[in-house]
């Protein structure tokens, strides 16, 4: 199904420099970027321009959801908005004149305060829209793990991350001993 292989450092060998998705030319790279406490790693993976933008891209399903999402959302913030506004003014003790701007500032809050909220929800809810084409090109290459000396990838497709274990250690092969020091 999916394949680790381990490389050293962040440099790594891709066969043919084809896309890591469907093997097709690419002159393009991606960044897999992996953050652990205060160390990023960084690795360039060559692809296409085709899946480049399918990476990018969002599906009809995933973009009707956000629409319906958000404008639900703007509905639930004013909802909430108008609540504490009438709230405040219901007090007691804030019961005369000069009441009112303080009900409206945190009137509005309350509406910031929620659309925000439910913003963290909805987007990686979004995410089980995707259809199968861009979960297939997300999912095609990741970091895995990462330490000083070594980065593991994970691969969708076991034969590819065959022939990039065989390209990689090819490649270590023929470092000469003092260049293999990782460079961080
Ligand atoms: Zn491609």
């Amino acid at each position: 199904m999916s394949r680790t292989v381990q490389i050293r450092g962040d440099s790594a060998v891709f066969p043919g420099d084809a896309c890591v998705h469907c093997l097709r030319p690419s002159v393009d790279t991606v960044v897999l970027t992996s953050v652990r406490r205060r160390t990023v790693r960084r690795v360039n993976v060559p692809m296409c321009d085709e899946c480049i933008a399918l990476r990018q891209s969002k599906s009809p399903a995933q973009l009707q959801f956000e629409r319906i999402a958000t404008v639900v959302s703007f509905l639930l913030a004013w909802a909430a908005g108008i609540w504490t506004y009438t709230s405040v003014l219901s007090w007691d003790a804030v019961a005369h004149s000069v009441a009112w701007p303080w009900a409206a500032l945190l009137g509005v809050l309350a509406v910031e305060i929620a659309f925000g909220a439910l913003y963290l929800i909805v987007r990686p809810w979004s995410r089980h829209f995707r259809s199968p084409e861009i979960r297939s090109v997300l999912a095609c290459v990741a970091i895995r793990d990462f330490d000083w000396e070594t980065t593991a990838l994970l691969f969708a497709d076991d034969e590819y991350a065959d022939r990039f274990a065989q390209a990689n250690q090819v490649a270590n092969a023929r470092q000469p001993a003092e260049q293999t020091v990782p460079k961080v």
